[in-house]
């Protein structure tokens, strides 16, 4: 083949999950028992009643065309009615929820969106690389901003130099975080919105996680007062409903946000399949015990991993919210020797902290998306290595 891909395209770093698979495929391919703790994919079910809606509604043959544009009015509606009863956040369904094809396909388009070519975006890492490689696609730069341990994991705002925030286009910010497992205090929030206003950012809040938490509730980004003036935020049916594979989100927030993005959507896509919007309707406007099981599940699984892990000498942070454990390595291994130490030595598979940005090198991500027992022979398999 002559025709070469395009010079964008090789900007982007090796896609972090791609090179981990191959090494995993490798591994099962020679006969081994691998316990994958790598991709943040659940492990569990739909839940019954929301497949069967999604089922009924595949059936209508009204939902068997194009959908187009900003979604059901049903779905922006069940997504008002859900974010007033879980954040008391008003949302006016017309202007200011728009759906989306898994929260990805926002968050991505995003950049293409809003930046111009050499515009700066500010990303704190370690994060979801999607945030990075979107930005470099739409001919922008990432000014990475570390989250570091001693600040809890919050991007320093007086360390981000000013002519950085004065030019900067985006915000990208993630809290629940990926893959660090914290959450965001409300006076955080409320000083992003301050230097939003005063530098003029759009505040991108990805907050997919916001139902998978074992403390307090985390907040929404648009809680805090003055939020919508600056910010949307970024939702999807994929966590906390274990529906993944069904492809279906939304951004909400600022009016002319979420009309710049529809606008760049709508020629690219056709909208989410109608069908799996009446499944989300289901979701979201449902019965919530099945995330009250999911947290359960998720709860037992961090309450054997983490303590288990600190026994054998692992430095854990206990997460407070997500599915997963962000680890320090053991003494004098790096993220990538750790990782590769635990596949070929214990057949797990991991995730390398610094595939999540530089700041991410001194650690690993696990995700618990295997039941406890698994995650018991993980354990005794990691308590045989010698480090
Ligand atoms: C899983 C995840 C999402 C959700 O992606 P969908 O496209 O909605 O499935 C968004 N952000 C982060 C950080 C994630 O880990």
């Amino acid at each position: 083949m002559t025709t070469k891909a395009s010079e964008r395209l090789g900007l982007l770093p090796p896609y972090l999950f791609a090179a981990i698979d191959a090494a995993k495929k490798a591994a099962i391919e020679k006969g081994a028992d691998i316990i994958s703790l790598g991709v943040g994919d659940p492990d569990l079910p739909t839940p019954p009643h929301i497949i069967a809606a999604g089922q009924a509604a595949m059936a209508k043959p009204a939902n068997h065309q194009y959908p187009f544009g900003a979604g059901l009015l049903s779905f922006r509606q069940t997504v008002t009615r859900w974010y007033k009863s879980r954040f008391n956040v008003d949302l006016d369904p017309a202007t200011e929820i728009y759906s989306l094809i898994g929260s990805k396909d926002g968050l991505t388009h995003l950049p293409l969106a809003y930046m111009n070519p050499g515009d700066t975006a500010i990303v704190p890492e370690p994060a979801y690389p999607a945030y990075n490689a979107s930005i470099l696609l739409a001919g922008g730069k990432t000014h990475y901003v570390p989250l570091l341990e001693k600040n809890n994991f919050l991007p320093d705002l007086n360390d981000i130099p000013v002519d950085i925030l004065s030019t900067a286009k985006l915000f990208y910010l993630n809290y629940p975080s990926n893959p660090l497992s914290v959450v965001a205090p409300r006076s955080f929030y409320a000083s992003v919105i301050r230097l939003a206003r005063e530098h003029g950012f759009l505040v991108v809040h990805d907050a997919a996680y916001s139902e998978m938490y074992y403390d307090e509730p985390p907040l929404s980004f648009l809680q805090i007062p003055g939020a919508k003036e600056v910010g949307i935020e970024f939702h999807s049916c994929s966590k906390t409903y274990n529906m993944t594979g069904w492809r279906v989100g939304w951004v909400c927030g600022n009016a002319d946000a979420v009309r710049i993005l529809g606008r760049l959507k709508d020629n690219y896509d056709s909208g989410v399949f109608q069908a799996v919007q009446e499944a989300a309707v289901a979701a979201l406007s449902g019965p919530q015990e099945c995330v009250a099981e999911m947290r359960r599940i998720y709860r037992e699984r961090r309450d054997l991993f983490v303590p288990k892990l600190r026994d054998l000498g692992w430095k854990v942070i206990n997460p407070p919210a997500t599915f997963y454990v962000w680890a320090h390595t053991p003494a004098g291994f790096t993220s990538a020797q750790t990782a590769e130490r635990l596949l070929n030595e214990a057949h797990i598979v991991c995730t390398p902290g610094n595939g999540f940005g530089p700041s991410g090198e001194g650690y690993v991500r696990f995700a618990l998306t295997v039941p406890t027992q698994r995650l018991q022979v993980a354990l005794d398999r990691i308590g045989r290595m010698k480090w």
